[in-house]
């Protein structure tokens, strides 16, 4: 069980969130709170309405019915680009733009701000020394860095304006499992270190429990379960959560393995 808490606790809420497109609920009828301060992951499989639920809570999406609160109070329109600039949002490619090098990429919206060059500058060394990353990098267009340094490099451009949250898109479900591993511990680190409101997305059960004690499995737009991987376990809310877990083989024993 969460413990109880007061909107103003929490850096989003919605309450009975609906988005539908045509026939299809993407979001049905949700209402989370997401504490500031802290990592949640929002789980489950594709097309459950983890990316939808993410849009809805900066304006990308708006609501069919419902509402959504941030910082407590219920978002309007004129307020989006306001609320934009709090947030850094990251998608599954990370959505650099190809045309400009990493510099280039990161000093956008702060230039567009109407930051000195000099201080862009200046925090992007600050960035790439806590992302472990290369200063040469930044002179190098996306194309020419590996999906670990690209994935890096989308993290520190949501983290240009310093916001207190960020909304992360299956950030690491392109990578290969040995720069995923290696990228979660950082990012973990990172998340404690910053003190930021975490919403991250993913469907990969060990992943979301490795960033979070707080984990919200959805299925066809609704939330199935809201508690950690052991409340998961011990009492799931509904026979999919079980079949959930049950889809997460573990390794198999040498001698189990798959014949031929
Ligand atoms: P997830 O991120 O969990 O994979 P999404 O939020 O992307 O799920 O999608 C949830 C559902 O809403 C899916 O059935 C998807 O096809 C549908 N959907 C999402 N965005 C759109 C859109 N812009 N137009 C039509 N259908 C959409
Ligand atoms: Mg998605």
């Amino acid at each position: 069980m969460m413990p109880a808490s007061k909107d103003s606790d929490n850096a989003f809420g919605l309450q009975g969130v609906t988005r539908a497109f045509g026939p299809v609920r993407a979001v049905d009828a949700v209402s989370l709170a997401f504490p500031r301060g802290r990592t949640s992951v929002l789980i489950g499989s594709s097309g459950s309405g983890k990316s939808t639920l993410l849009r809805l809570l900066i304006g990308l999406e708006w609501p069919d019915a419902g509402q959504v609160l941030c910082d407590g109070t219920p978002l309007q329109r004129d307020e989006v680009l306001a609320v934009r600039r709090r947030v850094g949002y990251v998608i599954q490619d990370g959505g650099l733009f190809p045309h400009l090098t990493v510099a280039g990429n990161l000093g956008l919206l702060p230039r567009h701000l109407g930051w000195k060059p000099a201080r862009v500058v200046e925090r992007a060394h600050e960035l790439a020394a806590l992302a472990h990353l290369h200063a040469d990098l930044l002179a190098r267009f996306p194309a020419e860095l590996s999906g670990g340094q690209r994935q890096r490099v989308a993290l520190m451009r949501a983290l240009m304006l310093d916001p207190p949250t960020l909304l992360l898109d299956e950030p690491l479900g392109a990578l290969d499992p040995l720069v995923r591993h290696g990228l979660q511990e950082e990012l973990r680190d990172i998340f404690a270190r910053l003190g930021k409101t975490v919403i991250m997305v993913t469907h990969d059960l060990a992943e979301a429990a490795f960033f979070s004690r707080r984990l919200v499995l959805m299925r066809r737009g609704r939330v199935l379960q809201d508690g950690s991987l052991a409340d998961f376990r011990r009492t799931p809310a509904d026979p999919f959560v079980r079949e959930f877990l049950a889809a997460h083989r573990n390794l198999p024993d040498a001698d189990a393995c798959a014949a031929g």
